[in-house]
């Protein structure tokens, strides 16, 4: 029983590529039985706001990514601050006072002698008085982790083994100067707090991961499972970025992706498995594993999925479309939704047989000798057949030359779902009146 957790900032909104990690986390949960927290990493007042923090559990809702938690790093200060201290006393966190500026020209100079930027752990020998004076000058202390000296692994999900020696990084700072805890030392806690038993993210937080096994050990804890999957590339190659803005979930919806779509996206992309239209969210889930989990970048084009949304359309059972078609009934559905991109095209074509159009007539002799031969109701699905057998016998008219100008006079389109079907909803009194070129 896997428990997993998504951790947005609410500081912009959320792109396909957020998205990945979240249903990905989702999907791990619910294959288990386990459960699934989302956690807004809200630690950064200054750019986390409720509205994006709203948008992300709107999206994630429309994406039907429920979650059994919700919670908040911004209500969790006193935990923090309750570990910073045990942490303090157990000699784990020290205190550093140098300026940004003063660890700036530290890096430089080490680079200048070609040794890595890290961290020369100097605020380990002040001495007492050495603090005092720095505070009496004003300085606030930021306080640093201390790592350990060996070598760290773990078995990283998709990406297999992994190996961190020791020396290569900086004591992280795990408390600012000006007292707020980092995400390093928030999230630690809180994935040992909330019980989470396996982290999912992206292959940028790969090198924090070692830092954040030493600190939950140091904690007294066994830390999570870890898994790192690849980021999804823009078509220019780019990493996507919530504050660029491409691929937001929210345009997507506005744009008439269905939640299936993006979720059969999501659930696919960057996997040995075809991305294809999915129906089934329980076989989507059962179906999925870290083992199918590419470690390449998957593209991704926004083209790609208007196609995989058409396709799901043409496929979709009307319960799954219901609230986004308005007034179409099932059999409707069912008519015009292989010729529909986007739900909502399915209200265009119930207007086309249900409202004024303005008939398109190109060949008015031809359209009035059809109109003689429409034959008496009722109509149904084999009227079409009758009646342009008969307007054929008539007219020698065939093929095209027979359908498009009937197609063009009855709906006033070149294009569209079989008029076989959409006749009968159109009905005699309004078909012969579009045959005589009245709107109506
Ligand atoms: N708030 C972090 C982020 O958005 C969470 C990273 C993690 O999953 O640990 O990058």
């Amino acid at each position: 029983m896997a428990v997993t957790r998504f951790a947005p900032s609410p500081t912009g909104r959320l792109h396909v590529g957020n998205m990945r990690t979240a249903a990905i986390n989702w999907i791990m949960a619910r294959q288990t039985g386990g459960r699934f927290i989302l956690r807004l990493d809200d630690t950064d007042a200054e750019r986390s706001t409720e509205a994006f923090a709203q948008g992300i559990k709107d999206d994630m809702t429309w994406l039907g990514l429920t979650w059994d938690e919700l919670e908040c790093q911004s209500e969790r200060y006193d935990r923090y601050e309750a570990e910073r201290e045990r942490l303090v006393s157990m000699g784990k966190l020290y205190p550093c006072y140098e300026t940004p500026q003063e660890l700036e020209t530290q890096r430089n100079l080490q680079k200048a002698r070609g040794l890595p930027p890290v961290y020369d752990r100097a605020a380990l020998n002040l001495s007492d008085a050495e603090r005092q004076a720095l505070e009496a000058e004003g300085r606030r202390p930021h306080w640093r982790f201390r790592l350990g000296d060996e070598v760290v692994t773990f078995d990283d999900g998709i990406r297999g083994f992994v190996r961190f020696e020791p020396g290569h990084v900086s004591d992280p700072i795990l408390v600012r100067e000006d007292g707020v805890p980092t995400y390093t030392l928030a999230s630690v806690i809180d994935d040992i707090d909330m019980g989470v038993t396996l982290v999912v993210r992206g292959e940028d937080h790969v090198a924090n991961t070692a830092v954040q096994i030493e600190l939950a050990r140091a904690l007294g804890a066994t830390e999570p499972a870890y898994a790192h999957h690849s980021l999804l590339a823009s078509a220019s190659g780019d990493g996507l970025s919530k504050r660029k803005g491409g691929g937001a979930v929210a345009d997507l919806r506005d744009d008439g992706v269905e939640p299936m779509t993006l979720m059969s996206y999501l659930a696919r992309v960057g996997t040995s498995a075809p991305v294809e239209p999915l129906y089934d969210l329980k076989a989507m889930v059962s179906g999925f594993s870290f083992q199918n989990v590419s470690r390449n970048s998957p593209r991704y084009d926004p083209a790609d999925l208007v196609v995989l949304n058409a396709k799901w359309l043409h496929g979709a059972p009307y319960g799954a479309v219901k609230s986004r078609v308005g007034p179409v009934d099932a059999t409707f559905w069912l008519l015009v939704r292989g010729n529909v991109e986007r739900a909502a095209d399915a209200e265009d074509w119930w207007q086309v047989c249900h409202d004024v159009i303005i008939p398109v007539i190109t060949n008015a002799a031809f359209i009035a000798e059809a109109a003689a031969l429409l034959p008496e109701e009722p109509w149904d699905e084999t009227t079409w057949k009758t009646w342009t057998g008969a307007v054929t016998d008539a007219t020698g008219h065939k093929g095209k030359a027979l359908f498009m100008p009937l197609r063009q006079a009855l709906t006033g389109r070149s294009h569209g779902p079989e008029l076989a079907g959409l006749l009968p909803v159109i009905g005699r009194d309004r078909a012969a009146a579009r045959l005589a070129g009245e709107t109506a």
